[in-house]
């Protein structure tokens, strides 16, 4: 068994996918051993591509209002507990000021569907900050909009979109959502952001309640037919306000497994050690750079408001100056022999000039 995963792995490596039936069981198989002999590889490509860099992203989490309901997610509509807050545009530059001082060159906007920050208001933020930080690649992270509303922001400067599909299987993501949510339209937005131009970025939570080894498989062929240019995985973690506030958490091997498993797939991919990895494990974003990831996205919210951007519970960081933040994480990365760089971080395919 172990043997016939190993070659499937190695037929990844090569092929980049898998027939459908075969990354099932490849899924099926994961256990320490297939771990350990798919990291080393994973970690392999990513030097090829980008060597030992970690680029960082400055995450403002600038507003948790929200009109949608998503049955996982702490900030969702519904839940009376969430303490509401958005921060003003100033409060905003002040986030991207402070950042660029401590060597970011990427700021990703993340928030609730706030129809306070409308299409006019997300425009004009985004071409205040393009303006005050011309070097610096800015990442939306708002939610499903029109294709119009993408391009009017692609037009003001944003050059990167983060929408994770949340799940590629029907079924699955009727469990996840309330009836008014479409993985089609989701699906259709990812589409639209792409063709404008935007590099994009898709993903799904790991262990989400009723995932399966068959719909992570559906998701691994989305994310092929798709070749995003980041991809956005982490353990699902229960909020206690909500709905799934007593289901248990995904787990630090599977992500790591899956995290291996997309660098195979997609060499070049920017990927993401994320928060939820470094919550539900103290060493989780480093092993998430052993497994293949190469990006990171510390919190550049002002302190005061990042306990209310609550996803889920025990979040990471909560406490930290965003100086103290980027330390911590250098400080982690350099232990295992990586380095956080000063760069925009674009993907590959962007930065090198074709023959
Ligand atoms: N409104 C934006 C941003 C959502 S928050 C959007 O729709 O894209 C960013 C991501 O956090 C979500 O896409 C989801 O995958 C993740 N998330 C939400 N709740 C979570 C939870 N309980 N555990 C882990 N990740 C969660």
């Amino acid at each position: 068994m172990i043997q016939k995963n190993k070659k499937r792995i190695n037929l990844l490596e090569q092929q980049h996918i898998l027939p459908r039936e075969e990354l099932s069981a490849l899924l099926d198989g994961q256990c320490e051993e297939l771990s350990a002999y798919l990291f080393p590889k994973a970690d392999r490509i990513r030097r090829e591509n980008y060597g030992t860099d970690i680029y960082v992203r400055g995450l403002i989490e600038f507003t948790n209002y929200c009109r949608n309901d998503c049955y996982y997610c702490g900030i969702r509509r519904s839940n009376r507990s969430a303490q509401r807050y958005r921060l003003t545009e100033e409060e905003i530059l002040g986030c991207c000021e402070e950042g660029y001082q401590l060597g970011f060159r990427t700021f990703v906007l993340q928030g609730g569907e706030d129809p306070i920050y409308a299409p006019e208001r997300m425009e004009a933020l985004v071409r205040t900050i393009k303006s005050h930080f011309p070097d610096c690649a800015i990442t939306l992270s708002v939610g499903e909009h029109g294709k119009e509303t993408y391009q009017r922001w692609f037009d003001a400067g944003a050059e990167r979109y983060l929408l994770r599909h949340e799940t590629a299987d029907d079924s699955h993501y009727r469990i996840l959502h309330p009836p008014e949510l479409s993985l089609q339209h989701r699906k259709q937005c990812l589409w639209d952001l792409k063709e404008i131009g935007y590099q994009v970025g898709c993903g799904f939570m790991v262990g989400s309640p009723g995932q399966t080894s068959a719909q992570l498989t559906e998701d691994l062929l989305f994310i092929h037919e798709l070749q995003p240019e980041m991809v956005g995985i982490g353990p699902f973690i229960p909020q206690k306000d909500t709905p799934f506030g007593k289901e248990t958490a995904g787990t630090l091997e599977k992500t790591l497994f899956l995290l291996g498993i997309i660098r195979l797939m997609l060499p070049q991919v920017l990927l993401p050690a994320t928060t939820a990895l470094g919550t539900i494990h103290p060493r989780g974003r480093e092993l998430g750079i052993q497994a293949g990831a190469n990006v990171c996205m510390p919190n550049l919210s002002p302190v005061a408001v990042r306990e209310k951007y609550a996803l889920y519970d025990n979040k990471i960081c909560t406490g930290d100056e965003a100086a103290q933040c980027r330390n911590c994480l250098a400080a982690r990365m350099q232990s295992i022999g990586y380095q956080v760089v000063v760069s925009r971080g674009d993907h590959k395919s962007r930065t090198s000039t074709p023959q």
